[in-house]
């Protein structure tokens, strides 16, 4: 196949990694054709919680005007056991360094509208619903998909790179025979989202009860919305579970009845952990659940798929735009796997505290956790920084995610990125202007870089101020997906992350796998 590709980038699958990595794209120019099996939404309950980092890409994607109207902040997530003694507070009040709140509960289809609308909003993206991707094939200038539609009629979409962010069962990954890690953890889970008809304060907002008779999660399920998890028992068969009457009998037990409260949506989830070995082949990757899946104890899977499509699209973007050698997509998986791995392993953890039936077993957990419990929230362990061949190792902040803060303009207070967009950033607060020479600077801006000297007064929160203190720095480079590149003390330590980053994206890159280093 030599003829011209008819789309930049195909995605196969609409759930909100692929609408996030379409829009991050389409905002970069490029043309991008969404392949969704069904013809409309999936409507069944998922996802109720992203963290300050996810909310910010959600913010680069056009869509944080109205994160406020769909999402409520979350300040506990308290585990108790049987008797209602809590056993762990997670949590922290007020905005997190994504300069967002650290926990926002949401509505997952109501996310997926906002992404939509978005991506309406945007003309290089093509979405066809109701095309299922069946085959896959690659060669040297680009990928032909080939879908069907639901009366069998069949497509060809040719495109220069493929992203499957076709889900758990994932198509993509299967075509291209990628094998995955299975970590081995399964649980059964009945869903069950539900709209109270009067209004009832639940304090705290969020809480895991690790009842060994039911292990059970009460938490925000969105505005309006509350969510219930029941896990299955050993005892029970799976379609014990699976019935809107069992939904009814396990709610009646939090006072939740037909007569006060409206069951949206119910569904048994077989919470399970596995990765994809590999995230690229060729020209075609993998990105969200297609690429990692994990039990929602963390509540992480969507957020580390959008994660994904925030590291992905800029560097789709620069081997798109011919600026950089297709070799920097290496760096893809070598930074979001062991990033994804690490918090999959954070999730199992997590489950194997709360899913536990076993009535001494629980007793003993009860026993070591209530020992250490206060009433200060505890920090759900934080999420390790990107490392591989496009960071330098030897800066200790690189791979780190860089704050946004609120900055005064005009005297406005306004969010960092509503001011200064997406995109590599070189940041400092009061360092005396930088003279990049005309071959950098005309590079830096090539890539859409721009140099932000915030200036003290603007840094109305001292967001900025103290972060550069408590590193040590004047100077950061923050990526478009607002990790840091390094840091830096004066003016040419500035320009040397500069040429440093050129010199990484444009030139052609292999990792040494014993070293974890580049070499050229
Ligand atoms: C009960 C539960 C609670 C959860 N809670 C959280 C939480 O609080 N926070 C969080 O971050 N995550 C949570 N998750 C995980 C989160 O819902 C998923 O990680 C997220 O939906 C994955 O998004 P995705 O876009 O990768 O895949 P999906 O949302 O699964 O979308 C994949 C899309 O691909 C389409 N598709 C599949 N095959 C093809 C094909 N061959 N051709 C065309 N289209 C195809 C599908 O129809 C689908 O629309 C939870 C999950 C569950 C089940």
């Amino acid at each position: 196949m030599t003829d011209h590709p008819s789309t930049d980038v195909a995605i196969v699958g609409y759930g909100p990694v692929g609408s996030a990595l379409a829009i991050l794209l389409a905002q970069q120019g490029h043309t991008v054709t969404v392949l969704e099996r069904w013809p409309e939404p999936y409507p069944m309950p998922r996802a109720v919680h992203f963290d300050d980092e996810v909310a910010r890409i959600l913010q680069a994607c056009g869509i944080g005007g109205s994160l406020d109207d769909i999402s409520e902040p979350a300040d506990v997530y308290e585990w108790r056991n049987a008797a209602g003694t809590p056993l762990v507070r997670f949590g922290s009040v007020g905005m997190g360094r994504g300069g967002w709140p650290s926990s926002s509960m949401f509505n997952q289809p109501a996310l997926e509208a906002r992404l939509g609308s978005r991506a309406g909003e945007l003309p290089g993206i093509t979405v066809r619903r109701g095309m299922e991707a069946v085959e896959i094939t690659q060669d040297d200038d680009g990928v032909t998909i080939l879908a069907r539609g639901r009366d069998g009629a069949a497509a060809d979409v040719r495109c220069r790179y493929a992203v499957g962010c076709d889900g758990a069962n994932s198509t993509v990954r299967q075509l291209l025979e990628i094998p995955s890690t299975d970590l081995g953890f399964f649980y059964d889970w009945l869903i069950v989202d539900v709209v109270l008809n009067e209004p009832r304060v639940y304090d705290p907002i969020n809480v895991q009860v690790c009842d060994p008779a039911r292990p059970t999660t009460v938490v925000s399920g969105g505005p309006g919305r509350r969510r219930w998890e029941f896990m299955r028992l050993p005892t029970e068969s799976l379609d014990d579970l699976n019935d809107i009457d069992a939904a009814w009998r396990l709610l009646a037990a939090w006072d939740v009845t037909p007569d006060n409260a409206t069951l949206e949506r119910h569904a048994v989830y077989t919470f399970s952990a596995r990765n994809a070995d590999q995230w690229r082949r060729g020209r075609v990757l993998l990105a969200g659940d297609a690429a990692h899946l994990m039990p929602p104890f963390a509540g992480q899977g969507m957020c580390s798929g959008i994660r994904d499509a925030a590291n992905l699209s800029w560097k789709l973007d620069t081997v798109l735009a011919g600026r950089s050698d297709a070799a920097v997509l290496d760096s893809y998986t070598h930074e979001r796997l062991p990033h994804a791995r690490a918090v999959i392993d954070l999730s199992i953890e997590l489950g194997k505290i709360i899913c536990v039936p076993d009535p001494a077993e629980a007793a003993a957990r009860d026993e070591i956790m209530s020992a250490g419990v206060t009433d200060h929230r505890t920090s759900i362990p934080s999420l390790p920084p990107l490392a591989g061949p496009l960071l330098p190792a030897s800066d200790p902040v690189a791979g780190h995610v860089f704050p946004q803060g609120i900055i005064a303009v005009d005297g406005e207070r306004r969010r960092f990125d509503d001011v200064h967009g997406a995109g590599w950033r070189l940041v400092t607060v009061d360092a005396d202007p930088i003279d990049l020479d005309p071959e950098l600077g005309q590079w830096f801006s090539g890539e859409s870089g721009e140099v932000v000297a915030i200036g003290t007064h603007a840094d109305v929160e001292g967001t900025y101020a103290t972060w550069f203190a408590e590193h040590g720095c004047t100077w950061a480079l923050q990526r478009p997906d607002f990790h840091v590149h390094g840091v830096a003390s004066d003016a040419e330590g500035a320009r040397s992350l500069l040429a440093d980053v050129r010199h990484r994206l444009t030139h052609r890159t292999t990792v040494d796998q014993t070293q974890g280093e580049m070499t050229r």
